[in-house]
């Protein structure tokens, strides 16, 4: 089993302590940002909770039956619920349905075939539709002993306060500096490509760690790049929106362009280093600017919408910031 990072092992050893003194919820909410590692722990305490024989650390044994069920995939008594496929068949849902909520209220009703406990984990809990939700609702109105709900999510404002006051939250923090930089150092990154991916990550190590492996970094100048050609008139917004939404990176290349933006606005307020985004000189219009852009990237995930025609205008309004500089500039 792979090592939890501190964070992580935190907050599983806050659950085991609630468990070991019988104060541990039946309705379990893992709420924290994107890659801190939720999952792993929901998982990680799902097992133990399997578990005939759990270890002196208060940890799954790994060497019983139920142990070797989970390992393998199979055990009866635990349930993973996320995206099934549409019923066309050809992609997945882009959100948990009623009849998933149905079908696990009726496993819920059966006796649990280990003779221990029943466990849930619903991930990511915030893909839940109203009537998915409202389903849920009438399990978690049912409290029994042996059963357990596990709630992974990475937007836990999504949820409906019915359901959230029902649960226990267990909440994943981001570590402090020094921990966050020994934790990517333990997973073999190092010197100033870890101090820009943490920072970029805005002192998220795991994002930082997605971003250094999966190619984030040089994503992100190139974003900062193609803004500034942008500006200077080197690029047109329709082909650099049609661009940027191409090949399923269009979510972070609008997170990086809002955050770029943000820390060209706080560099400027903290007259801090010159390098990085090209500013327009109207400094003040780069906040709405900012807020269409982190509009439009919550949009993305709506189909049926013209995200490229969105973007284009955004990318014009980008573009169009800098023209005035560029007239006044001629007429001087
Ligand atoms: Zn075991």
């Amino acid at each position: 089993m792979t090592t939890l990072a501190p964070w992580q092992q935190r907050v599983l050893d806050g659950a085991l302590a609630s468990l070991a003194e019988d104060r541990l919820g039946h309705a379990l909410l893992f709420a924290g940002a994107a890659h801190m590692g939720k999952l792993a722990v929901a998982e990680r305490l799902a097992s133990r909770l399997l578990c005939s024989t759990p270890g002196p650390d208060g940890l799954a044994c790994g060497a019983c039956r139920g142990c070797q069920l989970m390992a393998a995939g199979t055990h009866p008594d635990f349930k993973f619920v996320s995206f099934i496929p549409n019923d066309k068949g050809d992609k997945l849902r882009s959100e948990i349905i009623v009849d998933q909520m149905r079908e696990l209220g009726h496993w819920f009703s059966l006796t649990p075939q280990m003779g221990g406990a029943q466990v849930a984990l619903i991930s990511p809990a915030h893909a839940m539709n109203l009537n998915a939700s409202n389903a849920l609702l009438k399990t978690l109105e049912e409290p029994s002993r042996a059963r357990y709900l596990l709630l992974v999510t990475d937007h836990p404002g999504r949820l409906p306060a019915t359901i959230r006051s029902r649960c226990q939250r267990l909440a994943f923090r981001p570590p402090a500096r020094a921990e966050g930089e020994a934790w990517l150092r333990s997973q073999g990154h190092a010197g100033a490509s870890l101090t820009a991916a943490l920072d970029a990550a805005r002192g998220h190590p795991g994002v930082a760690a997605a971003w250094l492996a999966e190619g984030g970094m040089p994503l992100r100048a190139e974003v900062q790049a193609e803004l500034n050609a942008l500006a200077a008139g080197r690029q047109t917004p329709v082909a650099l929106a049609q661009r940027w939404l191409a090949d399923g990176q269009g979510e972070l290349r609008l997170r990086f362009a809002a955050e770029l933006a943000l820390e060209g606005l706080a560099r400027h307020l903290g007259a801090g280093s010159p390098a990085g985004l090209t500013l327009p000189p109207e400094i003040q219009k780069l906040a709405a600017w900012f807020d269409g852009i982190n509009r439009a990237r919550e949009q993305l995930s709506l189909p049926a919408l013209r995200h490229d025609l969105a973007l284009a205008g955004l990318l014009l309004e980008w573009r169009s910031m800098f023209k005035d500089t560029a007239m006044q500039g001629a007429r001087r």
